[in-house]
């Protein structure tokens, strides 16, 4: 049988342990307190703002939040984001992407201190996912697919990793994370060739490409373990992973669950590094 590998086990087991540690920060005077920056009123950012204020209030980190209309100008952007790093009552930022197009996504994540990004926006956050140096935060959904594999106790070391998907925001962060834990790794794409047969012969495979169900069964094989992280809508309007899920029923060693699975521990994975940047800003 197929085991389904839920979210929500992974984050109640997460947050008695963030609630402990926001007990003893506050002991010091510290509150963990995070900055949510959101531009114009698109419906998938409100819902993802939604979705981090709940998780981070579960777990007891405290949210302001920086609601800006489409109209702001770039420099009045980046004023907002120097207050927030100069700000020491806000340990950490997570901006809501894309940003409207006259206001220049590289020089926003230049703008923003190292020290706050816990969402891995910054070139030193990605210098600690592609290197080996203990610096920044990884993109917490990449960090999601970690947190999932560990707490179900799935083996990474030895195994065979396939991710489909390069995006800077899943794929290559997430390979990364995988290939520090021994995985041995294949990144694919759309130029890549045969994906079907590089997928079915996946220990792990790990799909965020943004097309719903397109991995069918001439992609699985016996015994995988599937971590779906696509977040689509189907033909009838419900949501769904880039995995058709009743293709893997029964073939597959277990799967992740949409909803309910990888996006669910993606906003208690921001809680889980606002807690952490708040106690290395205290140390410094
Ligand atoms: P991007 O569009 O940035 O990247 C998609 C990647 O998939 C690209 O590397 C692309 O290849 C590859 N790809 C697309 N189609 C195919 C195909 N037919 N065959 C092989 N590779 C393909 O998307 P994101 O990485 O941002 O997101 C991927 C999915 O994950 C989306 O469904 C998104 O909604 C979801 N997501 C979920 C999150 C969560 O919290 N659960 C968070 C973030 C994203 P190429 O580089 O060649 O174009």
């Amino acid at each position: 049988m197929t085991e389904i590998l839920k979210g929500k086990p992974v984050i109640d087991k997460l947050n008695v342990r963030l609630k402990c540690e926001c007990e003893e920060l506050k002991k010091s005077g510290l509150y963990p307190t995070i900055a949510i920056v959101r531009v114009g009123e698109n419906a998938d950012d409100i819902t993802y703002e939604r979705s981090a204020e709940k998780c981070c209030c579960e777990a007891g980190v405290r949210v302001r939040k920086f609601t800006f209309g489409e109209s702001i100008s770039q420099d009045e952007f980046l004023s907002c984001i120097q207050r927030i790093n100069n700000d020491k009552d806000i340990h950490g930022a997570l901006i809501l992407r894309p940003l409207p197009q006259h206001i220049d996504d590289r020089t926003v994540c230049r703008t923003l201190s190292p020290d706050k990004d816990i969402d891995g926006i910054t070139e030193y956050s990605m210098a600690g996912v592609y290197s080996d140096k203990p610096v920044g935060f990884a993109p917490c959904t990449a960090e999601a697919c970690i947190d999932m594999l560990e707490h179900y106790g799935i083996e990474i070391a030895g195994k065979r990793a396939v991710v489909v998907g390069r995006s800077f925001v899943v794929g290559k962060p997430a390979a990364m994370m995988l290939l520090k834990r021994n995985a041995t790794v294949t990144i694919c794409h759309t130029k890549t060739k045969n994906l079907a047969q590089i997928c079915r012969s996946a220990d792990i495979l790990v799909v965020a490409i943004g097309h719903a169900k397109m991995i069918t069964s001439e992609y699985l094989s016996e015994g995988q373990t599937i971590i779906d992280i696509g977040i689509n809508v189907d033909e009838n309007g419900k949501i769904c992973g880039d995995v058709d899920s009743k293709s893997a029923e029964g073939l597959a060693h277990a799967i992740t669950p949409v909803p309910g699975g990888i996006g669910r521990i993606t906003t208690a994975v921001l809680a889980k590094h606002a807690v952490e940047a708040c106690r290395r800003l205290s140390c410094k």
